[in-house]
């Protein structure tokens, strides 16, 4: 495993490389957000962008996908200050948390837009996490594939030419050069970036009696009638996580230390009591946790340096979200037990060595961890 030189984020994350002076994608991506892309340039495309969907809609100019937390309250914002007309469309996770709900309703009523909140039967959601964390040790797999295909099939079926996502991935947190500067999140992306496991909703069909009907609002629609522009806003307006946050609270969006779930920021990863492990895994699969995420970005956007980065994960030791684990456990009727096997299950022993009955990663950015 090595680290990038700049930041904290090891090789082994997807999409991250190092180059030949150990500085990753992710740092690339924020030198070109910094001195690279022509911002002013960008924009005027997203205004030619604009003209062009309103000139093509029948209705809603596009549908933002919400999920209430800081981005979405930016991306709508976004939306309505150049003039669109927005459905917002939440894939309803089944573990919404209180701040979570009460964010989304802030956000629908102050920034006055239409809304689906779309449920999937809890039974379906159930049946598919269990298969996809046994099969493939992921719990995040079902929610990416709903989350990315519910608002696709509404923009097809509602004849909503312009689909507004969020920040674009590799430009983020590391991709190359190409999916860097790109702006489109299409199928060849979904395929790629989407978090799928390289599966599609037909694959997991007779999985846990997993049904071809029950498992509709994961199909992304193949052949279709309509063409749908689905577009990166981070791509047109440089992104920041931390002003996204402070836009979306002047306008109304709710967060404090109570509500930190995973990683280090107060303001992510809060609507849902799941998400924090699909995070949880990249331990295991990875070697690497939430906070180095957070934490790069941090060190990018020039708010800490790297040896605050490291000792502040020093600091915190390793830490499993106890009462997130207790709730996925609850919800699919199994024992904690059962939940710890199978992410042993999914150690990966390229980067893991076993000694003396303690696993730990040889070369780990920190020496004198505390390995348990
Ligand atoms: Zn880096």
């Amino acid at each position: 495993m090595r680290y990038c030189t700049q930041c904290i984020l090891p090789d082994t994350r997807p999409g991250i490389s190092l180059d030949a002076d150990g500085v990753c994608t992710a740092c690339h991506g924020h030198r070109d957000k910094e001195t690279r892309i022509d911002w002013t340039a960008r924009e005027a495309a997203f205004q030619t962008l604009v003209q062009q969907t309103k000139a093509r809609a029948q209705g809603y100019d596009c549908i933002v996908p919400v999920s209430g937390g800081k981005d979405s309250w930016y991306q709508v914002i976004m939306a309505r200050k150049y003039g669109l007309s927005v459905l917002a469309v939440t894939w309803r996770t089944p573990a919404r948390t209180e701040i979570g709900q009460k964010n989304l309703e802030a956000m629908i009523r102050n920034l006055g837009v239409d809304h689906i909140d779309y449920t999937i039967s809890p039974d379906v959601e159930r049946r598919f996490m269990k298969a996809a964390f046994e099969e493939r040790g992921t719990t995040g797999l079902p929610m990416h594939m709903a989350l990315f295909a519910i608002p696709i099939r509404l923009a097809v079926q509602l004849r909503i030419p312009l689909i507004l996502w969020g920040e674009n991935p590799q430009l983020e947190y590391g991709g190359n050069e190409l999916e860097r500067l790109s702006d489109t999140l299409d199928s060849d992306w979904l395929a790629r970036h989407g978090c799928l496991e390289s599966t599609d909703a037909d694959y997991w069909c007779g999985k846990e009696g997993l049904t071809k009907s029950e498992l509709l609002a994961y199909q992304v629609p193949r052949e279709t009638d309509f063409t749908v522009r689905s577009v990166f806003l981070g791509a047109f307006f440089k992104w920041n996580s931390y002003e996204n946050a402070r836009a979306a609270q002047e306008a109304g969006f709710e967060y404090g230390k109570q509500d930190l779930k995973i990683g280090t920021w107060d303001f992510a990863d809060i609507d849902c009591d799941f998400i924090s492990l699909h995070h949880f895994l990249k331990w295991y699969k990875f070697g690497f946790t939430r906070d180095f995420d957070n934490l790069s970005v941090q060190i990018r956007y020039g708010m800490i340096d790297r040896g605050e980065a490291i000792a502040q994960i020093k600091a915190k030791g390793w830490q499993a979200p106890e009462q997130d684990i207790a709730a996925f456990c609850r919800f699919q009727g199994k024992p904690d037990s059962w939940f710890w096997s199978v992410c042993e299950g999914f150690r990966n022993t390229d980067i893991w060595v076993k000694q003396a009955g303690v696993w730990y990663i040889p070369d780990f950015l920190i020496p004198d961890w505390q390995w348990t």
